[in-house]
């Protein structure tokens, strides 16, 4: 597990916690049928924080973030983004949609369009956005990502550091108030997780409110004011990173970090 994520000055001062809340959850629950997945989950999370979300494998870190906007329901208590509860309302599972971006481990690209075209699809089609204004928002982000220079080619011809790059050009496009990643770096060869946590690192810089799972523990360090972590579906402990890696709580978190540090 890679400890320094970046040679690169990681200027946490520019990382401001507001006092805004940007997501609510409230005692929400979950179950994939009969089976109990997220238990009692109470978090607040504010704009601009940085926020990891740690865990073994199957303690339900991925289906909160999902749950978040709506690529899964919950079927107890409350989650509330940026001001709108969901429910089953389409219209708040759209507007939601808009507002939260989402990276994934498989970066999930169109194959048989350009990058350019990946990127200016959503506000074109979803947000109504002039062609011509799109690509131009496509253009500023590809560039934010540094990769301007592949926007003609194809997803299968770039490597999947680039790939996941242009996942994060695209989602914020639809300039997402709250970013949600999902082991952006778990799928790449250890060269590429750098350029790609790069990216994040920058984004935090800019105040973006951001939820990474990630095994990243060096990321988490530099980036993140707040650890979380997961275990059978709940919220077992959370710290800021210093105290969270160096005084861990419960005997669960000890043991996943003996066996990950
Ligand atoms: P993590 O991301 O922490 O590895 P997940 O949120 O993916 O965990 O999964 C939590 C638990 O829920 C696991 O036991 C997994 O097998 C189960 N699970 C995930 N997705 C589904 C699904 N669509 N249907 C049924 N069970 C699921
Ligand atoms: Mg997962």
């Amino acid at each position: 597990m890679s400890e320094l994520v970046t040679d690169r000055e990681v200027d946490r001062s520019k990382m401001k916690v507001s006092e805004e809340v940007a997501v609510q959850i409230t005692r929400m629950n979950k179950w994939y049928g009969a089976f109990h997945v997220l238990r009692d989950i109470d978090l607040t999370v504010h704009k601009g924080e940085r926020i990891v979300i740690a865990g073994p494998s199957g303690s339900g870190k991925s289906t909160l973030i999902r749950c978040i906007n709506r690529l899964e329901e919950h079927q107890a208590g409350q989650i509330v983004v940026d001001g709108i509860e969901l429910t089953n309302d389409l219209k708040n599972i759209d507007k939601v949609r808009s507002e939260v971006g989402m990276v994934f481990q498989h970066f999930n690209l169109f194959p048989h369009l350009t990058i350019l075209e990946n990127c200016t699809l959503a506000p074109i089609w979803v947000r109504k956005t002039p062609r011509r204004e799109a690509v131009e928002t496509a253009m500023h982000f590809l560039e934010k990502v540094k990769i301007p220079e592949q926007a003609h080619k194809y997803p299968g011809q770039l490597s999947g550091g680039q790939q996941q790059r242009v996942a994060i050009a695209r989602s914020l496009c639809m300039k997402p108030r709250i970013m949600l990643f999902d082991e952006p770096t778990s799928a790449l060869d250890p060269e590429m997780i750098k350029e790609v946590l790069d990216t994040m690192i920058a984004l935090a810089e800019e105040g973006m409110t951001m939820l990474c799972v990630t095994h990243e523990m060096g990321f988490a360090r530099q980036v993140a004011n707040r650890v979380i972590f997961m275990d059978q579906g709940q919220i077992v402990e959370q710290n800021e990173p210093e105290e969270f890696f160096n005084n861990p709580q419960s005997d669960r978190t000890k043991l996943f970090l003996s066996q990950i540090l």
